[in-house]
């Protein structure tokens, strides 16, 4: 059997076919935006699979989506997405599938699909980080996802820096996310430009055309400004971390996204400010902070289509 797994994302809304070993047999997208009424986009996306793979042979749809609520099956208020209000997503993609569906915030599926797939296997008490556009994260503890009384639990992308920092789309004020994610680091990137006078790479490229890969590429033939970049959001990654650890005694935190393919431009600041920063109580128990076993391609699939192995599989 074969699970559906959708990913609701501001730009694109990715969806593929899993089986319960994580293979993906066929996985297409669609541009988010270009949907006026989210109802056409469920359509258009069950056309596309009616034409490439047996809709019989589907177990049940995984939703992974941002300001989803686990309990009510709807996606609130989400900021990036063109459709506004409380909607109830999970059921209009059931009446028109004819299958049952369960949605959660897109970070709760990473961890879920970190758990079953990638490196977190076995583990009980983990946390994911997404850092994509924003900073999304899901937290496991004893097995299972947190997802607190009013199905939220886990906006650790808004969480305080600074309380004089960074303006944040929440409404907030210093926000994790506006710092660390692919928006947070080119924040910073104009910031660096403006402090120092050095030549980089990064002068004179316009603030959207400022993408993680291109200041990867920077770093890689050692602009200063890019690797400085990398080293302040590392920074500020490795000292939240080490405050989370204090709340869940994790075993490992994991990263992915666009901002986690920088690798260790990203991942080395990351963790000598991480272990710098933590209570000494923890300095001895060997928590890992590296990044997620899944391909980043992949991971918005089957993340999602695990939610259907986890709660839907009879
Ligand atoms: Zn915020």
């Amino acid at each position: 059997m074969y699970a559906l797994g959708i990913d609701i994302g501001g730009t694109n809304t990715k969806f593929g076919i899993a089986d319960e070993k994580g293979n993906i047999p066929y996985q297409a997208r669609l541009k988010t935006q270009e949907f006026a009424e989210y109802a056409d986009l469920i359509y258009a996306l069950k056309n596309d699979l009616a034409k490439n793979f047996n809709l019989k042979d589907l177990q049940g749809i995984g939703i992974g989506a941002p300001n989803a609520n686990y309990y009510a099956g709807t996606i609130e208020h989400a900021p990036n997405l063109p459709w506004k209000g409380i909607l109830p997503f999970s059921a209009d993609v059931e009446k028109i599938f004819e299958l049952k569906s369960i949605i959660t915030n897109d970070a709760n599926a990473a961890a879920l699909g970190e758990q079953v797939y990638g490196n977190a296997k076995g583990m009980k008490d983990f946390l994911v980080l997404t850092l994509g556009t924003g900073l999304g994260s899901g937290i496991v503890i004893n097995g299972d996802l947190v997802y607190g009384k009013h199905g939220f639990a886990g906006e650790l992308g808004h969480t305080l820096v600074s309380a004089t920092g960074r303006h944040c789309a929440c409404g907030k004020v210093g926000c994790l996310e506006t710092y660390v994610s692919a928006t947070g680091i080119r924040r910073t990137i104009y910031k660096l430009l403006a402090d120092y006078t050095e030549p980089s790479l990064l002068r004179g490229v316009s603030y959207d055309e400022l993408s993680t890969h291109y200041i990867t590429e920077a770093a890689q033939k050692g602009d200063m400004i890019a690797l400085k970049a990398f080293e302040y959001t590392g920074r500020v990654l490795g000292m939240k971390v080490s405050d989370f650890v204090v709340h869940t005694d994790p075993e490992a935190v994991f990263i992915l996204g666009g901002l986690a393919n920088a690798g260790d431009f990203l991942l080395k600041p990351a963790q000598l400010h991480f272990e710098k920063s933590l209570m000494p109580l923890f300095k001895d128990r060997q928590i890992l902070l590296q990044r997620s076993g899944l391909k980043a391609d992949d991971a918005p699939i089957v993340g999602a289509s695990s939610l259907v192995w986890k709660y839907l599989s009879v």
